[in-house]
């Protein structure tokens, strides 16, 4: 068993950057990418909206260069999952066996941790979906829409996020038909007014996308409304029916919200502001605000980001997360 002073768990830009940051500050940190590292932008074919890359560049190339900026600086990368912790006590203690088992020695012992542990779109799980991921499929139309110039796109769900991608979308696209698979949206009114007065939308309602066909991108999709299935062409189809934090590993080890987020006293939930709020200092400031409910736990990106999931918002809180264990640590010699 070894031990260190900062262990990160979690290979997207949350995680890379932060030990990028800890690695600069001499806190020879330990990172847990997982056996599937890099996250979510591993499937992700081009982006062009992470600032320093004029001509875009791909979601594994993203990745693999922020891994290899951390390495550079001393970060210590490890391709296993994390199978269980234990934050009960210092130092935590982290295990990597599979299955998980608390009753053998830990992997790792660690006076700080940071959470990075990502999200994951939820997906409908219909034929083609999978397949075409990044090839007209997409689950992100901030990312994405762009690529959609004059194409005729559709976006699965009724929530705010299905309004947000079909607004993005309506900048680019032809046509934005939005399918639902109830007679009204979930969506705030404000949200639904916006989108149900744009003149390229086409709300399609009491209807489930069964499949998605093509052959190099997306060419069709099979919609299916009381019964009757109809076949229509289609560009891009973006799967918009909500998120699920990846967080089961420290379910019962630190607060949650009521969706499954970590809860930080930067989180923008009723919660983190009671967590801020507690941790207000006599200066006025919040103390380490990437903090979750355990003191020396820090947490960033999308296991905790309710509302913007970017990989360069992600990166930046990997960043706060990482100066804030630092500081913490500092804190407790
Ligand atoms: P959400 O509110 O849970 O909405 C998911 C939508 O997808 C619902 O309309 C749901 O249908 C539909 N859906 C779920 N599973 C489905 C399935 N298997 N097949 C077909 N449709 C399915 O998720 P969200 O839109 O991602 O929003 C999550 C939270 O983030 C919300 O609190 C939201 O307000 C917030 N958010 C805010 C903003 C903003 O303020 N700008 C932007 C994005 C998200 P039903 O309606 O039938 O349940």
């Amino acid at each position: 068993m070894s031990h260190v002073k900062l262990s990160i768990i979690g290979s997207g830009p949350a995680g890379y950057t932060a030990a990028l940051y800890a690695a600069r500050a001499d806190l020879a940190p330990v990172l847990f990418a997982g056996q599937k590292s890099g996250g979510q932008l591993m499937w992700t074919s081009d982006v062009e909206n992470y600032p320093g890359f004029p001509e875009g560049i791909t979601g594994p190339d993203l990745m693999s260069n922020m891994r290899k900026q951390a390495e550079r600086f001393g970060a210590q990368i490890i391709d296993q999952d994390v199978t269980a912790v234990d934050f009960a006590t210092r130092p935590f203690k982290l295990w990597t066996a599979t299955p998980a088992d608390t009753t053998v020695e830990p992997a790792m012992t660690a006076d700080a941790v940071i959470l990075a542990l990502g999200a994951q779109s939820i997906m409908l799980g219909v034929p083609g979906e999978r397949e075409f991921l990044g090839r007209g499929v997409s689950t992100c139309a901030v990312c994405d829409a762009a690529f959609f110039r004059d194409k005729r796109t559709y976006v699965i769900g009724g929530g705010d996020s299905a309004m947000e991608d079909t607004l993005a979308l309506t900048k680019f696209a032809d046509s934005v038909t939005i399918v639902h698979r109830r007679d009204q949206f979930k969506a705030s009114k404000i949200m639904q007014a916006r989108v149900l007065k744009h003149e390229k939308v086409t709300p399609r309602w009491n209807t489930a996308l069964k499949e998605i066909r093509g052959d190099e991108v997306v060419k069709e999709i099979v919609l299916e409304t009381a019964g009757t299935t109809e076949t229509v062409p289609a560009d891009g189809v973006f799967i918009a029916i909500g998120h699920t934090p990846t967080s089961e590993l420290v379910a019962q080890s630190v607060e949650l919200d009521t969706h499954g987020y970590i809860v930080t006293r930067q989180s923008v939930t009723k919660n983190g502001v009671a967590l801020a709020s507690a941790a207000l200092s006599d200066t006025g400031l919040v103390a380490f605000p990437t903090m979750t409910s355990v003191d020396g736990v820090f947490a960033a990106g999308d296991c905790v980001d309710v509302r913007y999931k970017q990989a360069v918002t992600a990166a930046g809180q990997g960043c706060s997360a990482a100066l804030d264990a630092e500081r913490w640590l500092e804190s407790q010699e």
